[in-house]
């Protein structure tokens, strides 16, 4: 048997290529990671977490302002961004470096350097040394995609958003999937203008459209702008430093700062890919198996890099299961029917399984149950802003297909209603538990 200098090298130390190295040694095998830039990828260091804290960080807005009618005095309140930014970021330097011990801790070597394929058991590193290994992962994550017009250099991404110098006084958010919705919020509790366009007329595409329009109808009536069907044209710089965005069907939108939200695109250019014969789909992720492997059969991927289901969580059981399949004799599949996401929108939006449209299309009918309601607590606030939640439920065996939600909480209520979705359940099971009252969430089993 060949021998090589380890049993497993990854490349990408993110949320599936930790998870993967830390099992995989844990089950014995030699294992090193090559991270080029640090441990904890794009969900700890510039997505999901530091999001999250801003989400929270922007919420006092509301909270501030509803607290008067709950009886508290509020005096004037400033907000200052670079206390939040740098809170967050120390934050962000103290997860980079859990993750790292986790690596030390389980034995995992970590390489900090940027590596390339140079053949099925080959890693060429930056600094010229050449490494061995039976098994190569490959978990270099996804990448925020920049559009093709003049000008583009001059946007930013949610790489840099995090860091910025500045709150801006004007904010123009291109895309309107999760990650514009978020910061749409985020901006505009902030006390930003904020801007949305997007190059069709609907937002967060995949979503329900019933509770879509509901976040679209809110974000407006506090007024954040959209502009739909507007296509990238160019972006010009001003001479005080202020952008001009040029798009189809609108006048120019001027603007401090311009954000990229137009998807992510699987990070494999100039991996050395080809050298190994891996192939890629027509997005450029690396085409793979159930397990996870490649078109070569030394080399795996998981996570966002092969464009499956871009989620932290999904690209951690991915990790999971290439380890415990290959190191610990135990062959395990992902099971990826009902995965619950949320959008950390002002409010949040969560949902979990088929859509009403979904339904629809695949049994041909469906029974449809909501509740339409504004939460207690933004009636005594004077918050003019209602909840909707939606059941979508099979025409004839009554199981729950999809359960969609929009208010307050909704992602934290949603992860323990999709227990019950992913195990089948049935409205009647819904409506069989008494209501937890007063809550939100008793309107899931109070639907009509
Ligand atoms: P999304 O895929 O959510 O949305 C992309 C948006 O950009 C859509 O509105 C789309 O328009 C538009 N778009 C796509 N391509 C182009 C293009 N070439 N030119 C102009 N507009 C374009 O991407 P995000 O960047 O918001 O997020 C990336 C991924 O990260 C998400 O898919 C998600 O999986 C993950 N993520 C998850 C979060 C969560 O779980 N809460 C938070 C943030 C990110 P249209 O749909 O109209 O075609």
């Amino acid at each position: 048997m060949a021998s090589y200098d380890y049993d497993l090298f990854v490349i990408g130390a993110g949320s599936g290529g930790v998870r993967a190295s830390r099992v995989a040694a844990a089950h014995g095998a030699r294992v090193a990671v090559a991270e080029e830039y640090r441990v904890g990828g794009t969900c700890v260091i510039r997505g999901c977490v530091p999001k999250k804290l801003l989400v929270y960080g922007a919420h006092f807005a509301e909270d501030l302002q509803d607290a008067r009618r709950f009886g508290w005095e509020v005096p004037d309140c400033r907000f200052d961004w670079p206390t939040l930014r740098d809170n967050v970021l120390s934050e962000v330097d103290r997860l980079n470096g859990l993750y790292e011990n986790t690596l030390n801790n389980n034995n995992v070597e970590i390489v900090r350097e940027r590596a390339t394929v140079a053949g099925p058991h080959e890693v060429l590193l930056a600094s010229g040394r050449t490494v061995t290994a039976d098994k190569i992962l490959i978990a270099t994550g996804a990448w925020p995609t920049i559009p093709d017009c003049p000008g583009a250099e001059l946007g930013i991404t949610s790489n840099e958003v995090f860091h910025l110098e500045a709150l801006p006084r004007r904010i123009v958010i291109a895309g309107a999937g999760y990650i514009a919705n978020e910061f749409a919020g985020i901006f505009h509790e902030f006390g930003s203008q904020v801007t949305l366009i997007n190059r069709s007329d609907q937002i967060l595409r995949g979503y329900d459209e019933q509770i879509r329009d509901r976040l679209l109808q809110i974000s407006m009536a506090k007024g954040i702008e959209f502009r739909f069907n507007a296509a990238f044209q160019k972006v010009e710089k001003a001479a005080d430093g202020s952008l001009l965005v040029h798009v189809t069907g609108c006048d120019p939108i001027p603007c401090d700062v311009l954000l990229y939200a137009i998807g992510r695109t699987p990070h494999t250019s100039g991996l050395g890919l080809e050298n190994a014969g891996v192939e890629l789909n027509e997005r450029g992720a690396v085409k793979v198996d159930e397990h996870s492997r490649s078109s070569c059969d030394s080399i795996f991927a998981v996570g966002d890099v092969t464009d499956r289901v871009q989620l932290t969580p999904v690209a951690i059981r991915e990790g999971q299961a290439f380890a415990d399949t290959q190191f610990g004799g135990k062959p395990t599949t992902v099971d990826y029917g009902c995965i619950p996401s949320a959008v950390f929108s002002h409010p949040p939006l969560a949902g979990v399984g088929l859509t009403e449209a979904q339904a629809r299309n695949k049994f041909g009918n469906a029974k449809i149950y909501t509740s339409d309601f504004r939460p207690m607590k933004n009636v005594l606030a004077n918050r003019n802003e209602r909840a909707l939640y939606k059941m979508i439920v099979h025409p004839e065996n009554g199981k729950v297909l999809g359960l969609h939600m929009i208010g307050p909480d909704a992602p934290e209520i949603l992860q323990a209603a999709a227990v019950a979705v992913k195990a089948g359940l049935t409205k009647q099971a819904f409506d069989e538990t008494v209501a937890l009252h007063p809550s939100m969430s008793e309107e899931l089993v109070l639907m009509k």
